[in-house]
Formats: C-alpha cells, sequence, structure tokens
C-alpha cells in the first residue's frame, strides 16, 4: 500500500471546501505515520481502547476524531483529547460528555449521528429524537459540548441510488437544524457523511468532511 499516493488520489478527487479524515481503526501506528508524514492531520478512530493506546504514541498535533459508538462510561478516557466526536446518538452520552469535558476546562466538538440506512444495526437518532435533545433544558443547560454538525452512514449496498437518497435526507436533516436551532452560530457547519465505498455521492449531495479508511490504508481484515 502506498498511502502517500493514496492520499493524493483522493485529496485531488474532493472540492477544496471538503475535509479528509482518515480512518485509521485497526491500522498500526507506522500507517498513520505514513498518512501523517504526507501531510494527514485529521484522523478517525471508532475504538476508545484503541485510540487510548495510539493517541500518546503519536504526534501532538494530529485531530482524533471519535466515530464509532461510544459507551457513557468510556468517555472519559478520551475526553482530554478527543477532537471531535462523530456519534452522539443521544441526550445521556452528550450529558456525559459535558460532564467530562467541563472536568477538564474543555469544550468538546460533537456532531449529532443520524441513523439514514436502512439496517437497523447502525446507529443514530431520528430527526424527532435530535430536535427533543436540542430543546432539552438539560442541553440548553451544556456549556462544555459544542454542537458542529451532524453524521451519518449509508447503507451497504450497491444500489447507488439508495445511497444517495440517504445522503440527501441526512442533509435536509442537517438544513432543518441549522435553520431552527443554529441559524445565527456559524460553527454549525459539519455535514460528516461519506465512506471509501461512498465518498463520490456524499460529496455531490453536499458532504463537506468524509471519513476514508479502506482506501487509504488498504481492507481491513477485522473491525469493521
Ligand atoms: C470504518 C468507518 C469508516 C471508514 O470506512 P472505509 O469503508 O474503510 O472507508 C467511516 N466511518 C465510520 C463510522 C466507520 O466506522
Amino acid at each position: 500500500m502506498d498511502i502517500a499516493h493514496n492520499l493524493r488520489q483522493i485529496r485531488s478527487a474532493l472540492p477544496p471546501h471538503v475535509s479528509l479524515v482518515a480512518v485509521s481503526k485497526t491500522q498500526p501506528a507506522e500507517a498513520l505515520m505514513e498518512a501523517y508524514h504526507a501531510g494527514q492531520r485529521d484522523f478517525g478512530e471508532n475504538r476508545v481502547r484503541e485510540l487510548v493506546m495510539k493517541q500518546p504514541r503519536l504526534p501532538s498535533d494530529i485531530a482524533w476524531h471519535f466515530i464509532g459508538h461510544l459507551q457513557t462510561n468510556k468517555v472519559r478516557y478520551i475526553a482530554p483529547f478527543v477532537s471531535l466526536i462523530h456519534s452522539i446518538d443521544g441526550l445521556k452520552l452528550l450529558k456525559e460528555v459535558n460532564s467530562e469535558a467541563r472536568k477538564r476546562d474543555r469544550v468538546i466538538d460533537c456532531l449529532l449521528q443520524f441513523h439514514i440506512a436502512s439496517e437497523e444495526t447502525k446507529f443514530g437518532m431520528d430527526l424527532p429524537e435530535a430536535m427533543m435533545l436540542l430543546e432539552s433544558d438539560d442541553y440548553r443547560a451544556m456549556d462544555h459540548v459544542r454542537i458542529t454538525g451532524v453524521m451519518g452512514m449509508a447503507s451497504f449496498t450497491d444500489d447507488m441510488d439508495m445511497v444517495s437518497g440517504e445522503f440527501r435526507m441526512l442533509r435536509s436533516f442537517f438544513n432543518q437544524i441549522r435553520q431552527q436551532y443554529f441559524s445565527d452560530i456559524d460553527t454549525f457547519r459539519i455535514l460528516s457523511m461519506g465512506m471509501s465505498g461512498d465518498f463520490r455521492e456524499a460529496v455531490r449531495e453536499g458532504s463537506n468532511m468524509v471519513r476514508i479508511g479502506s482506501l487509504i490504508f488498504g481492507e481491513r481484515t477485522e473491525g469493521k
């Protein structure tokens, strides 16, 4: 795998307003360093244990994105350094992030994860749940989290019309939430959608942050 070459290819396919998160789950530190030397600074991990092992061994100017399902009892391990949590799927989790961030005198950026795929196995909220969260007194009282956008994963399918339709739905959630709750707040601006198999469709539907693993590092043998 020529990681630097792969990164160049992907970057050249992305419009300048789209940021690239290199999904490094299951990859050894050497692979991340190759990407780092090719200029990559944003990395995504989906397991707390793995992230906590890697973070101290890698350069401190890396921005770590947490993209996997996050259990409330593990928030405290990543709260000291995580740059963006993509996977807020309920009020309870957001409360925990806020409370751990407060202890460390931080404000942690978070995305609301939406369930847009047809598969039941994927995590995330629907629009009414997200609106309920944003309208809750609990959320209004939080000073240590900042919601900067939304994230979603499309169905795992070859039907690209279906995938595009799911991305379009996520974009409409993003627009509705921005209009209703963040209209004068320009830090609400991230639409995190698109992976190795569907990032072109995602960008076409308005994504401005893609999360790409296997196209950079090669196919994984474990840890989907
Ligand atoms: C693994 C993963 C990705 C990247 O998947 P690839 O198909 O390897 O690009 C993106 N987002 C999430 C949430 C993931 O778990």
